[in-house]
C-alpha cells in the first residue's frame, strides 16, 4: 500500500468514530458587530481583499483566500498562508492538509461550517515560501478585522508561523503548543484565548502516533475551555 493511502487510512482510524453535532438546528443570521470606526462589514472586507494590491503577492496570486466559515464561530483556526490548491480555488485548507484539518474538526464533533478558517496572509507566497515581514504587516489588518467581527472564544494557531505572529513570539511551536496563551492582537477586544498546535501539513510530514496525540491533546483542551463534551 502506498504511503499516502496508508496515511489516509490511519487518519480515518485516528480521527474516526466521532459523531457530528446536530447540524439541523437553524443558525441565526450572521450579525457582525462593528467595533472599529469606519471598519468594513465582512462582505466588504472580502471584496476589499479581492482587490488588494498592498504587497507583491498580489502580482502572483490566482485568487485571494479571505477565509470561510461561520461568522458566529466560537473557534477560529488561523494558518500561515494559502497553498497551491487554495490559490487555485480561493478557499482555505482544501488540499491534503485541509483534509486532515477536516478530520481534526470532525474529531471534535464539529463541522467546517461551525468554525471559521483563515490564514495570516490572504494570498499565496510563490512556491509556498515563508511569508515576509512586510507582507504580514500589510495583510494583518484584514485578519484583525475578521477577528473583531467574529469574536471567537478561542483561536487555534496552526503551526509556528501563525502562532509566533499572533503571539508576537519567537518561541518554537513545540514550546508554545499545549497551553493557552492570551492573544492581544485586537485592541478593541479583550485578550482572546489562543491555543497553538501543529500545522496539519507538519502532521502529514511527521505522521506518528505521538504527533497526532499531541494535536488531539490540544484539541481536548480547547473543547474543555468551551465547555464542549469530548466526543465518544
Ligand atoms: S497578501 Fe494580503 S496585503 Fe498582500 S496583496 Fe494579498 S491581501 Fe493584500
Amino acid at each position: 500500500m502506498d504511503r499516502i493511502a496508508k496515511q489516509h487510512l490511519e487518519m480515518e482510524d485516528f480521527f474516526a468514530g466521532f459523531t457530528l453535532r446536530n447540524l439541523s438546528e437553524p443558525k441565526p443570521p450572521a450579525d457582525p458587530v462593528i467595533l472599529s470606526p469606519h471598519a468594513p462589514s465582512f462582505q466588504t472586507l472580502v471584496e476589499t481583499i479581492a482587490q488588494c494590491t498592498l504587497c507583491e503577492l498580489s502580482s502572483t496570486r490566482n485568487h485571494t483566500v479571505p477565509g470561510e466559515g461561520s461568522l458566529k464561530a466560537d473557534i477560529m483556526f488561523v494558518g500561515e498562508a494559502p497553498g497551491a490548491d487554495e490559490d487555485a480555488q480561493g478557499k482555505p485548507f482544501i488540499g491534503r492538509a485541509g483534509q486532515l484539518l477536516d478530520k481534526i474538526i470532525g474529531a471534535c464533533g464539529l463541522s467546517r461550517d461551525q468554525v471559521f478558517i483563515a490564514n495570516i496572509l490572504k494570498c499565496r507566497p510563490p512556491g509556498n515560501r515563508d511569508p515576509k515581514i512586510n507582507e504580514i504587516t500589510k495583510c494583518m489588518p484584514y485578519l484583525v478585522r475578521q477577528i473583531e467581527i467574529i469574536q471567537p472564544k478561542v483561536i487555534i494557531a496552526l503551526g509556528a508561523h501563525a502562532a509566533r505572529t499572533l503571539l508576537n513570539s519567537n518561541a518554537a511551536i513545540g514550546r508554545l503548543r499545549g497551553q493557552f496563551h492570551n492573544c492581544h492582537l485586537c485592541p478593541n477586544l479583550d485578550p482572546i484565548k489562543l491555543m497553538p498546535t501543529y500545522h496539519p501539513a507538519y502532521l502529514l510530514r511527521n505522521y506518528t502516533r505521538d504527533t497526532r496525540g499531541r494535536v488531539w491533546e490540544d484539541m481536548k483542551k480547547v473543547l474543555a475551555e468551551l465547555g464542549l463534551p469530548l466526543p465518544k
